[in-house]
């Protein structure tokens, strides 16, 4: 515990020991080793040159006081008119009293008294220094940040708590201010654009702030936080911040500034919270381009807490198998009548106390963690299982599509694990069909294709998953060398009503056809919507129109019938 110091921030400190005697250096150095990087001096004179010499950082002095060529106390002298060695604490070391009381008037921190009987308590005292100075240090250096004039983050929190103490009545309000993809701007744009955009950001603050009436510190990065006096809306904000990045030239204007707010602050929960409640409103627009400030407010917040859950009860729910993989059906219609082709395999999470939780709800949260990975194998291997199952028992053979996610695409051991899945059941790449969702790629992405490519010479077939909500363009479509092409749910079920997603699905099958892939349409709930397809040329169909996704059971009778019929 009492080393809580030496020790937490995993950096050594360098300590100077001046001392003309030998075995005090010794000594000293033998203590003080295994916490820091000890270095030392004979003299007075010696120790200010090494001071000075500006190769190191020296967080503590320890100076004996009699000393031949500069002893101690004209160290101290001289050290007192100097700005850049006040800086560094000094402790004195010396057997007399009436020397303890002359260092520290002179400005000592402290002093410890020889000969060096307890180790700790030395310990203890020069850590308790080195702390109290680097805090004094932080705060006084640190006031005000370089780029934009506003204060630090240190500071700004400091200046919230003497606010609060003399008028905590005031309904304030806390925001927090933030850039989409900054790091981009950096990379495309280099740092000087960067750096003209955040002052371009800090402009904005200080604007936001006459108005408003408040305070505003750059937190970090491209994080801005305001503490403001309370006001109804902020939806003037926008304009003053695209008014701004507009003077900072071209490429500032692509730069999205999202706003989050959390108003009339509650006193009963710590200030760094309020930021945090802000940032949760802020971040809640990430993925929503229609508006760029978000107002906290409970029910996000009950979002947050229910989304943390989920991530902690993933572990069990794997463990105990509360994860159900159900099938839904795929027809394929070129023919006479519709021939049931394959499944895809979807997922649902039985929980015990919150119910059947449909994937929606978890697929996104999971996908933005990285924990998605997990669901996916998890589920490659029931469906594995499964497999095995249906042709032991049922002698029945239908090959599934599973979903693959962006990470597993990226994971360089993809092929080898769904490779040894299947051959655990003694399986072929032929029972798995690869769904690769479209936001999955992008264009040029030669890993993707890579890893497409060796997916396919092992016998997957490959569905392009959400065809056409995304980004991708046909160019991507020429690189990839996909079978599949999976048209996206929305133009089938807008496909009747609005003629731009009726020319899109036409568009969409002259391409799979000129470039020879087979087209699914996903989604299909109406007799009307079979038809018109069917007419227009496209493959296979999967949807409420000939069944819902369906419980491994229910699903295996229904391959019964379906066989046999
Ligand atoms: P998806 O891959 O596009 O799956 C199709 C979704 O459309 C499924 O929703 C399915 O139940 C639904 N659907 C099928 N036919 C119809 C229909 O006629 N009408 C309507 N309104 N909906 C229909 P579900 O099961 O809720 O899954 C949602 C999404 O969750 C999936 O979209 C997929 O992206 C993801 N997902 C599901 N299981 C997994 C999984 O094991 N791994 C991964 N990575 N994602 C999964
Ligand atoms: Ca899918
Ligand atoms: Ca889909």
């Amino acid at each position: 515990m009492e080393t809580k110091f030496r020790q937490a921030r995993g950096l050594r400190r360098n300590i100077l020991v001046v001392d003309d005697e030998v075995i005090n250096r010794e000594l000293l150095s033998f203590m003080l080793r295994e916490f820091y990087q000890v270095y030392t001096a004979t003299n007075g004179q010696e120790a200010i040159e090494m001071l000075t010499a500006g190769d190191r950082v020296y967080s503590l002095v320890l100076l004996d006081l009699k000393m031949p060529v500069m002893g101690g106390i004209e160290f101290l002298q001289i050290r007192h008119q100097r700005e850049d060695l006040k800086k560094i604490p000094v402790i004195v070391m010396t057997a007399e009293t009436e020397a303890e009381v002359r260092s520290i008037k002179l400005g000592a921190a402290d002093f410890i008294r020889k000969p060096y009987n307890m180790p700790e308590v030395i310990l203890t005292r020069i850590e308790r220094i080195i702390e109290l100075y680097e805090d004094q240090h932080i705060i006084a250096s640190t006031e005000e940040d370089p780029l934009t004039g506003l204060y630090t983050k240190a500071f700004f929190f400091q200046y919230i708590y003497r606010l609060e103490q003399s008028n905590a009545d005031n309904c304030m309000d806390a925001i927090v201010m933030n850039a989409d993809r900054f790091h981009l701007i950096n990379e495309l744009y280099g740092r000087s654009a960067g750096d003209d955009i955040l002052r371009a950001m800090g402009r904005s603050v200080m604007r936001i702030l006459m108005r408003a009436d408040g305070i505003g510190c750059r937190s970090e990065g491209d994080t801005f936080f305001l503490y403001c006096m309370h006001q109804e809306d902020y939806d003037w904000v926008p304009d003053v911040i695209s008014e701004e990045l507009g003077k900072a030239g071209s490429s500032a204007t692509q730069v999205r500034v999202r706003v989050g707010v959390y108003q009339n602050v509650r006193r009963e929960i710590l200030a760094e919270d309020w930021f945090d409640m802000a940032n949760m409103a802020c971040s809640g627009i990430r993925e929503n381009y229609t508006r760029n400030v978000a107002y906290y407010d409970n029910a996000l917040h009950v979002r947050a807490l229910h989304q943390e859950r989920l991530i902690r009860d993933l572990r069990a729910a794997i463990e105990e198998r509360q994860l159900k993989v159900y099938y839904q059906p795929k027809y394929n219609i070129r023919g006479e009548k519709p021939r049931l082709e394959s499944a895809e395999a979807l997922i649902r999470w039985d929980h015990p106390q919150l119910g059947m939780i449909r994937p929606g709800e978890f697929i996104p949260l999971f996908e933005a963690n990285g924990l998605i990975q997990r669901v996916d194998y998890y589920v490659w291997r029931e469906v594995a299982a499964q497999i095995r199952r249906w042709k032991d028992e049922l002698g029945i053979a239908i090959p599934v599509s599973v979903n693959v996610s962006r990470i597993d695409i990226y994971d360089p051991h993809l092929e080898e694990n769904l490779l040894s899945l299947l051959r655990e059941q003694k399986l072929s790449s032929a029972d798995f069909v690869l769904e690769v969702t479209e936001s999955a790629c992008s264009e040029d992405d030669e890993q993707l294709i890579s890893v497409v490519g060796s997916l396919r010479s092992k016998g997957f077939r490959i569905e392009m998953d959400d065809f056409g909500a995304g980004y991708s363009s046909l160019n991507m479509l020429t690189m990839l060398p996909i079978d599949e092409l999976k048209m996206d749910i929305r133009f089938i079920r807008e496909m009747s009503k609005d003629a731009r997603s009726l020319k899109m699905v036409e568009l969409i099958l002259d391409i799979a056809r000129f470039l020879e892939m087979t087209v699914v349409a996903e989604g299909v709930e109406e007799e009307p919507q079979y038809r018109l397809l069917r007419e227009m040329g496209c493959d296979v169909i999967q949807g409420y129109y000939f069944s819902r996704p369906m419980a491994e059971d229910v699903f295996a009778s229904f391959l019964q019938r379906e066989i046999s019929a």
